[in-house]
């Protein structure tokens, strides 16, 4: 068996792999055209032609009536809220892991988040433990279908139903997914998703909200555009907004819906793509290691890639930690990376503790899962099958050499001594 690079070996992995992350996201001349019409039309901003086509589009994709572009993911989620009337004081319940913006866009309008623990096999949200963290103060729930998984909407809307609570789906890394046949964000009251650089569909910033609820609908254009209704035009408000509705100006550019318009057609493509990569993957790692990987929703129909999760909780690797592994498939050439702490403990998430709640039973599974977890951006899986083979004999080759892996750890142990 041959030397791990971590141990002075020759490393498997060549820079095509780490090239593939530079590359993101996709370009091409038809869009760079667009813009550059754009660029002459003196129609840069403020709901131009450019954007309501946009929002049409992505609103048909979905099946849903209304969508209301904005300028990042995280102010989507403060919109969707601030229309659904949740405010200072209120409780809203958010999963444990995700990106920090699900839980800080709670906190920005005044609301408390609310921290709940996940699914030890789809790492979403667990509906059974839901009910025992409503309050009277609850008003919403925001569930994250993390990494293209996706939480049970079918539980989840009933638990809405049941306590009277708005269901927000934060769809910023699911973009052309299925949930039993239907588009996921189309099942909540109000969903969002985000076009950061590192999304499946990227303008380097931007967001979108989507409801078929009219009223819903009309709140949040009023609070991501100063307050005007959707049909005026700028310096003409037409209307003032109800009262105590706060108003922001929350608006992107033309500039990222020409980008996300084409990028919207090639979305299914690019979903199938990634899929078929994560379904060879995972079925030739399931038999040549002891790695388990994060589940499908119980009814996704499309589960699309957002990084992809490797979970290294099997008793063969339980003495190996995750620093260890990763160390040694970095060397190889493989750029995975740490999964993300639960929010609550991540460096950007310094609130007062009186200003966040983590349910009374605690969010222990997610914080065993992130110390046995490593991801991979779903960039990394977009090459052709020699590519992906060499992923797969990384991989094998690191979890093939545990013994070295584990006299490495116990050298550095020793060294820690000296
Ligand atoms: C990216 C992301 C957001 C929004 O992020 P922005 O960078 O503000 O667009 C929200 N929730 C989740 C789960 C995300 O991954």
């Amino acid at each position: 068996m041959s030397k791990l690079a971590l141990l002075g070996g020759k490393p498997l992995g060549s820079q095509i792999l780490q090239e593939r992350l530079s590359a993101w996201p996709p370009k091409n001349n038809v869009t760079a055209q667009k813009l550059n019409e754009v660029y002459f039309s003196n129609q840069w901003a403020f709901s131009s032609t450019y954007m309501k086509d946009f929002e049409q589009a992505f609103a048909d994709y979905h099946g849903v009536k209304h969508a209301i572009f904005m300028v990042n993911g995280t102010v989507t989620l403060q919109a969707a809220l601030i229309a659904c009337g949740v405010g200072p004081g209120d409780e809203v319940i958010v999963p444990a892991l995700t990106w920090i913006a699900t839980a800080t866009a709670v906190h920005y309008i005044g609301a408390i988040p609310v921290f709940v623990d996940v699914d030890s096999e789809t790492l979403c949200l667990d509906t059974n433990k839901i009910s025992q963290a409503i309050t009277e103060k609850t008003k919403a729930i925001i569930p994250v279908h993390l990494h293209g998984s996706m939480v049970d909407m079918d539980r989840l809307v009933d638990i809405g139903k049941q306590h009277d609570l708005k269901i927000i789906e934060d769809c910023a890394q699911v973009h052309g997914g299925l949930w039993d046949g239907k588009p996921i964000g189309s099942i909540g009251d109000i969903s969002s998703f985000s076009f950061q650089l590192s999304k499946l569909m990227s303008s380097g910033e931007g967001g979108i909200c989507l409801s078929n609820d009219d009223d819903l609908a009309e709140r949040m254009y009023r609070v991501s555009h100063i307050g005007y209704t959707p049909d005026a035009v700028q310096g003409r408000p037409l209307s003032s907004p109800p009262e105590g509705l706060t108003c922001h100006n929350f608006r992107p550019t033309s500039f990222n819906a020409v980008i996300l318009s084409d990028q919207l057609k090639g979305l299914d493509a690019l979903t199938q793509k990634y899929v078929g990569a994560r379904k060879y993957l995972e079925a030739r790692l399931v038999e040549s290691t002891h790695i388990r990987f994060q589940k499908s929703g119980r009814k996704a129909t499309i589960q699309p890639v957002y990084k992809w999760v490797m979970i290294f909780d099997a008793p063969e690797y339980r003495d190996i930690s995750i620093d260890t592994i990763c160390a040694a498939l970095v060397a190889e050439g493989l750029p995975v990376v740490l999964a993300v702490p639960p929010v609550y403990k991540h460096m950007l998430f310094n609130l007062e503790e009186n200003k966040y709640r983590i349910s009374h039973e605690g969010c222990h599974i997610a914080e065993q899962l992130v110390d046995r977890s490593l991801v991979l951006m779903h960039q990394v899986l977009g090459g052709d099958q020699k590519e992906l083979e060499m992923i797969a004999e990384i991989i094998e080759k690191v979890m093939n050499n545990c013994d070295p892996l584990r006299s490495y750890q116990d050298s550095l142990k020793k060294e820690a001594f000296v």
